[in-house]
């Protein structure tokens, strides 16, 4: 059992961090929320927080107590990436992938896929970088949106060595069968061989463990036409999984008011893709009609500010879009546009760039979208907080040093100060995988240079 101690601020959960509603104390009192203190972890939140050591040894019973220094440091939720393409990560900054409009992107970045061999061997060593990168930023859960299938791959096998990767490091992985001009019928057996090989019994298409699960979702109606929709949909309404897709890009407009004559969102409702389980990327370009359409039928959002600004399509409404009440997570994208998977950051860039678009969004619920916000699109409500019995993620920010000197709010400040800011440690289910900056059971550079070693063969051959 592990015993997160001394810790300057606890965020329990971000959406209600001002309120108390922090578990009682061994003695009936109940702390702040945020009050400075200890949490005590087995693959749950135990107590949160103010544990003392009385509760700790209370709780943990015959369980060894493991200690986590936290003194100068906040506590954060682990971060929940709702949106990204991992293998993106072996093809980043590429020549002719910046400031290009989309019908120039596209070939340029499937023309580095067919020169360098889509396989289960590259999925693995991109989602080793792109979830460690994760993991060395406070990611503890990614959602990776495949989208790059070449016809005849080995789907089940890039599934399953994403997968694998994700594991091996210990973080969490949601891994979204995309679709991008697959053929209808492949691209619905894939996701069906994928669930049955990875997932097959699993409740909701989650693992036991709560550390794999899987989703499916078409690129966006600029690309995939009805039938992948519909059958796409059918494998997740059989199988119980979430199902995602990107929308209202600028690109994605244009191409559904040139092709159908209609916008995006009204498509989507009439492919039957309007509905609680379903969750949108992207959304720059919405109506209020639309806007009100999709809070009506419990559709959630990803803003992925990281990805829309630099690819020129805008900046999504958040603030009207949470407003309406629809959740918004919050997602990096992949390495063709956004070449980090550093959420934090992202976030950051999500309350600088809001007023833009909007109202302006305080720190709180920016950091809420890239926790509660996040999970609520995947469907975990034990994610992205630290109430009692949540997942045990979390993430532990030293706020001691210089960049921090002089702020009055720790938690405004985890996003206004410092900015490329890193956690020193990081928790999945319990277990400390990142350690004093460092992965705690493998080496960052070794898993680069598996990347750079694979991609520098394959382009040589
Ligand atoms: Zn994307």
């Amino acid at each position: 059992m592990l015993l997160i101690d001394d810790a300057v601020h606890i965020v329990i959960a971000a959406s209600s961090d001002a309120e108390t509603d922090a578990a009682p104390r061994a003695d009936g009192t109940t702390p702040q929320a945020g009050a400075p203190g200890s949490l005590l972890l087995s693959t749950t939140v135990r107590s949160a927080p103010g544990v003392t050591a009385a509760d700790a040894a209370a709780l943990a019973g015959d369980d060894a107590i493991v200690r986590l220094d936290a003194s100068g440091c906040v506590v954060t939720p682990g971060l929940v990436n709702a949106h990204h393409h991992l293998l993106q990560s072996a093809f980043r900054t590429l020549p002719g992938t910046r400031g290009v409009p989309m019908h120039v992107w596209l070939p340029t970045m499937a023309a580095a896929y067919a020169r360098v061999g889509i396989d289960p061997e590259l999925a693995r060593a991109s989602a080793l970088v792109g979830v460690a990168e994760g993991l060395l930023n406070g990611v503890t859960t990614v959602a990776d949106h495949h989208l790059t299938w070449p016809a005849g791959s080995d789907s089940v096998g890039i599934a399953r060595a994403t997968a694998a990767a994700a594991r091996e490091l210990g973080g969490r992985l949601a891994f979204v069968r995309g679709s991008a001009r697959d053929d209808p019928e492949e691209a619905a057996a894939s996701a069906d061989a994928i669930a049955e090989a990875l997932v097959p019994d699993a409740r909701g298409g989650i693992t036991d463990d709560g550390l794999l699960q899987l989703a499916v979702g078409p690129a966006g109606v600029h690309s995939d036409s009805e039938a992948t929709f519909r059958l796409l949909g059918e494998v997740a309404a059989r199988r119980g999984l979430r199902r995602r897709t990107q929308a209202n890009e600028q690109v994605d407009v244009a191409i559904a008011l040139e092709k159908y004559g209609k916008r995006p969102i009204r498509l989507l409702e009439e492919w039957g893709w309007l509905d609680d389980d379903v969750t949108l990327a992207h959304l720059c370009a919405v109506t209020d009609e639309e806007i009100a359409l999709l809070a009506e039928r419990g559709v959630t959002a990803t803003h992925a500010p990281g990805c829309d600004l630099p690819m020129g399509w805008g900046i999504a409404p958040v603030a009207a879009l949470r407003a309406a009440g629809i959740p918004v997570g919050l997602g990096t994208s992949g390495g063709g546009s956004n070449d980090a998977g550093h959420l934090l950051a992202d976030a950051r860039l999500a309350m600088q760039v809001a007023p833009l678009a909007g109202p302006p969004i305080d720190a709180r619920s920016i950091l809420s979208m890239a926790t509660e916000g996040s999970a609520a699109g995947l469907g975990r409500p034990e994610l992205g907080h630290l109430r009692v019995g949540a997942a045990a993620d979390l993430c532990v920010w030293d706020v001691s040093g210089v960049a921090d000197a002089g702020v009055a709010d720790p938690v405004a400040g985890l996003l206004w100060g410092s900015p490329g800011r890193r956690p020193k440690h990081v928790v999945v289910a319990g277990r400390v995988v990142v350690r004093d900056y460092e992965l705690v059971d493998h080496d960052q550079r070794a898993l680069a240079a598996g990347l750079t070693t694979l991609l520098a063969a394959r382009r040589a051959s």
